[in-house]
């Protein structure tokens, strides 16, 4: 075998599996022995979205309320007109579909400003100018999977790091849409925030 054949194949093996994907290092409680690495998959692309304006702020979580991967094709589908940041799976697999500095179409109008302080003010705004979207794969009556909640906080907490997000300002779709959107469902804000808050002051 030549040089450029092992060249090939080493290509053939690593490459084209290497480049759907991003290894990153999360923060992990008590400097736990298991460092946990997420795979980000970019099998999936959305050309819903826009040029981000503003700079990144917040994290807003959701529900899919469709199984993948009928839900991250959705997503990715121009005819939707509608996309995420990321997907997490019920098998805690990552997909990112949307560049974090791309303004991602996934929280539509909010009905509430929150200030850098944690005070809520009534002006309606973007969401989607500000934060970075994550849609967690569940359908009825709407569970999600260990593996699942341990890829969000992996990716949460490596998210906050990397745009020096608050963890209050951390919300779920709900909250920015009260009586619009119910997603997350099942899903106790206050307790994820408190839980997030415990990994990243490990
Ligand atoms: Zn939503």
């Amino acid at each position: 075998m030549g040089i450029i054949e092992i060249f090939n194949w080493f290509r053939e093996l690593f490459w084209s599996k290497g480049i759907s994907q991003e290894q990153i290092n999360v923060p992990q409680k008590n400097n736990a022995k298991e460092k946990l690495v997420l795979n980000i998959k970019k099998d999936y692309s959305s050309p819903n979205f826009s040029v981000r304006k503003t700079q990144i702020d917040s994290i807003v979580v959701h529900h899919t309320a469709g199984s993948h991967p009928g839900c991250t094709i959705w997503l990715s589908d121009k005819e939707s007109g509608v996309s995420a940041h990321y997907v997490i799976t019920q098998e805690g697999a990552v997909y990112q579909l949307v560049e974090d500095h791309g303004r991602a179409w996934h929280a539509g109008r909010g009905a509430f400003d929150v200030n850098k302080d944690g005070k809520i003010s009534q002006i309606e705004r973007m969401w989607n100018d500000r934060s970075i979207g994550i849609e967690l794969e569940a359908v009825l009556p709407y569970s999600y999977s260990d593996e699942q909640l341990k890829s969000l906080d992996g990716l949460t907490s490596h998210l906050m790091l990397k745009h020096h997000i608050n963890v209050n300002m951390i919300f779920g779709h709900k909250e920015i849409s009260p009586g619009r959107k119910f997603d997350p469902a099942n899903f106790e804000m206050d307790d994820f925030r408190e839980h997030i808050k415990g990994i990243m002051s490990a």
